[in-house]
């Protein structure tokens, strides 16, 4: 028949597709936006910032997303060091965010620069040994079952000399401001899930995951164990604790 769904031209379910995914993602992004009052960028900028990569250096970024970490790598390269070699290689393990981060590339002026795979951080089966010279994770690693077997590996898929760097929700240690951003996490975004991705128990876990992982301290001391080693107590707190970048270095 005419009307049947194999009369709908391929470029046009193509489309189709293509809507659907950019319409979970824009609600993902105002959403990191709503929840943090936009500080999420402040944070992923600094994070590069501190991450300070050498011209040339090559990127993998796990549980990549839509890109907000390549995407500012890229940028950073261009514009402080006049860089048009490095590359970044983004893995999610969720095909829609990925191709939601291709989708944002697509038009990018040198497309070759970025490449993408679906995969669990926990096994990079497909990442050959001491391959990339800095590995990124932001907001992911808490979403992993074995965070320590994320870390391991990261120091297997790193070169000698390359940076771990993890950008995640932490503690809040002062007792005054703990109090205040208990609130905003128990009643404020599950609210802001319903109201605005409709989707109020995504954004319960969400808090929840956040409490289940381990505090400052004790993931600096997990990266040590996996062979790494860190300047200090191996972290930085962001916002009074409400993130922190944890670093490590293979040598
Ligand atoms: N890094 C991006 C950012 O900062 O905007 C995305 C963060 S998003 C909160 C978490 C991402 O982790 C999701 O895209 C999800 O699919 C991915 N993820 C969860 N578990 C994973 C795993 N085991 N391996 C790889 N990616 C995973």
């Amino acid at each position: 028949t005419h009307f049947g769904y194999k009369t709908v031209p391929s470029d046009m379910k193509e489309t189709l597709v293509r809507g659907v995914f950019s319409s979970v993602a824009k609600r993902y992004d105002v959403m990191n936006d709503a929840m943090s009052m936009g500080v999420h960028r402040l944070w992923k900028d600094h994070f590069i910032r501190k991450m300070a990569p050498s011209p040339g250096a090559k990127l993998l970024d796990v549980a990549g997303g839509t890109g907000d970490i390549a995407q500012r790598f890229l940028e950073y390269q261009d514009r402080v060091n006049g860089d048009s070699s490095s590359t970044v290689h983004m893995v999610d393990i969720n095909p829609e965010m990925l191709a939601e981060g291709e989708h944002r590339f697509q038009d990018h002026c040198d497309r070759s620069r970025i490449s993408f795979a679906v995969g669990n951080a926990e096994h990079l089966d497909d990442i050959a040994d001491a391959s990339f010279d800095v590995f990124s994770i932001a907001f992911g690693i808490r979403n992993c079952t074995r965070p320590e077997q994320v870390v391991r590996e990261a120091f297997r898929v790193l070169k000698p000399g390359g940076r771990f760097m993890c950008l995640e929700f932490s503690r809040v240690e002062n007792p005054v401001l703990a109090a205040i951003y208990d609130f905003h996490s128990f009643n404020v975004i599950p609210r802001l899930g319903e109201a605005i991705a409709g989707d109020r128990a995504s954004y319960e876990y969400l808090v929840e995951s956040i409490r289940k992982f381990p505090p400052q301290n004790q993931f600096a001391q997990i990266i040590r164990d996996a062979g790494f080693t860190t300047i200090g107590n191996g972290y930085e707190n962001l916002t009074f604790g409400t993130v922190a970048i944890h670093t490590g270095f293979k040598f």
